[in-house]
Formats: structure tokens, C-alpha cells, sequence
């Protein structure tokens, strides 16, 4: 009796310290959808050649925060926030006009978050309605696939449809350059894939959220569904082949994974998420 008196508070401290060295608790992980914009297009026919003549849409924009653990990551920072000053937005081309109604800086602060704080940032590709808060970001580490680093950084970005203005000040940043998927905390919640074909260096998201699974944020694999579904390729894409063979990837993928597709500019879909500030567990 005086033994096993003697034995418990051992027994229970080996037991405590048994749970205190299994394998690591993964961080826990939130995603949150930032409005960043709005694009009016009178016809779509660019985006879908061969169908849509005449068709109008309006595009979502979104821009996407993640928690992982301590660390703040954004995924995409929309149209520059000076755009909100001007409710009537911007001619573009193709005859696009594009909004944004909110600033990406203020709902950061309703979610409390100063750019700052933001020490990781990954655009799906160089285009204005990605990067156009991108020089905020000065000091995040930024991961870019190489191939859209030397068209966005080389000598004639412009040739990619491209605007350096918008993102100059990250020429210095730390920089993480890839050439394939990313694994960016090492624990598989949040992987870049990489998926070219809209640009080189295009690339998409992966978020395994551990309440509702997984969910892949598209950038511009496809602009909207019934472009995904059909595999429609838009015009103006890098490649063709690649963005068909990157669109099959991702199909995949989400039947592997039971995940998600959250296409950006699909504004019938953006209308079903929860926008900032509430998150996505
Ligand atoms: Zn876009």
C-alpha cells in the first residue's frame, strides 16, 4: 500500500510526460476571404473563346488571409486600395471596369492585423488584380515560382501583361523561388501548387482546414465554373496546354483530397462564402 502510494504520482508523471512527447499538435489553421474587388466585364468571350459572345459577368475578386499558428500569411492582395477613393473604378482593358469598396488595410483591422504582422505572402500570379497592394509587403517572405520571378523582375514585364509599379518594392524582399509545390510550414496544411498556364509561374493554394477539410484557392486556373468544368482555356493565357494539364491536376486533386475549389473570380460562388471577418476553420 505505502508502495503503490509512493509509485502513483511517478506513474502519473510518466504517463503526463508520455502525452507531452508524442508527435507534435499540428498549428491550428484558419482562412479568412478578403473582399479586394470587383471587374465588370460587357463580354466574357475572351475568357471562353468560341462561347459567351456578348455575355456580361461581374467578377469577384478576393484576397485570402491565413492563420497558421502565430504566423499571418496572405494569399493574393487584389486591386490597389487607392482604387477605393473613386466608387465609379477604373477603365481596364477589354472594355473592364474595376471597383473595390473596401480597402484589403481595413478589413485587416477587422480581423487585427496590421500588414505588418503579415510575414509570409504568395501571389498566384503578377497580374493588377493579384498584386496590386503586393508593395505593403515589403518585409514578408514572398514565395514566387521562378518562372513568374523572371518574367514579373526581368526586363520587359509588360510583355506578361504585367505592371512592376505594383510590386517593385518586393524586388528585395526574402524570397522563397520555386519550381514545383510548396509545403510552406512543413506540416501539409498550407501547400502552393504549382499550376502555370494562365502565366508561367501561375500557382494555386491549398489549405487543409481541420474543421472543414480542405479547400483549394484557384487564383485564375479557371475564372469561373463553368470555365473549370469544360475546361475552357481563356485566349490570353500563357499556354493553352499547360493551363488544360493544370486544370486536370487540380481536378485530381480535389477528388484525392475531397477538397474544395474556391474559384476567385467566380462571383455566384463568392456570394455562398463567408467573407472577413469571420474565418474558416
Ligand atoms: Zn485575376
Amino acid at each position: 500500500m505505502r508502495i503503490t502510494r509512493t509509485l502513483l504520482p511517478l506513474l502519473a508523471a510518466a504517463l503526463l510526460w508520455g502525452c507531452t512527447t508524442s508527435a507534435p499538435t499540428p498549428a491550428p489553421v484558419r482562412l479568412v476571404a478578403l473582399n479586394c474587388g470587383e471587374i465588370q466585364i460587357p463580354d466574357i468571350s475572351p475568357w471562353s473563346p468560341g462561347f459567351n459572345a456578348g455575355k456580361a459577368m461581374t467578377f469577384s475578386n478576393n484576397c485570402y488571409l491565413i492563420h497558421h499558428g502565430k504566423t499571418w500569411m496572405l494569399w493574393d492582395s487584389g486591386f490597389s486600395d487607392a482604387l477605393a477613393a473613386n466608387p465609379d473604378g477604373q477603365a481596364g482593358p477589354m472594355n473592364m471596369r474595376m471597383k473595390r469598396s473596401v480597402t484589403l488595410v481595413s478589413q485587416l483591422a477587422a480581423v487585427g492585423v496590421k500588414p505588418e504582422q503579415i510575414t509570409a505572402i504568395a501571389f498566384s500570379h503578377s497580374h493588377a488584380d493579384h498584386v496590386g497592394n503586393a508593395n505593403l509587403f515589403a518585409n514578408a517572405t514572398l514565395y514566387m515560382q521562378q518562372a513568374e520571378y523572371d518574367l514579373a523582375f526581368g526586363p520587359e514585364p509588360a510583355k506578361s501583361g504585367f505592371n512592376p509599379a505594383l510590386y517593385d518594392k518586393l524586388r528585395h524582399n526574402p524570397m522563397v523561388k520555386l519550381s514545383g509545390d510548396k509545403d510552406v510550414f512543413g506540416d501539409g496544411s498550407v501547400v502552393i501548387l504549382s499550376t502555370p498556364g494562365h502565366t508561367a509561374g501561375h500557382q494555386s493554394l491549398l489549405v487543409r482546414l481541420p474543421k472543414a477539410g480542405a479547400v483549394v484557392l484557384s487564383g485564375d486556373l479557371a475564372h469561373f465554373r463553368e470555365n473549370f468544368e469544360l475546361r475552357r482555356v481563356p485566349r490570353f493565357n500563357f499556354s493553352a496546354e499547360q493551363s488544360q494539364a493544370s486544370m486536370e491536376r487540380v481536378a485530381r486533386l480535389l477528388q484525392s483530397e475531397r477538397a474544395q475549389l474556391w474559384i476567385n473570380h467566380d462571383s455566384a460562388q463568392n456570394a455562398t462564402l463567408p467573407h472577413a471577418p469571420k474565418f474558416v476553420e
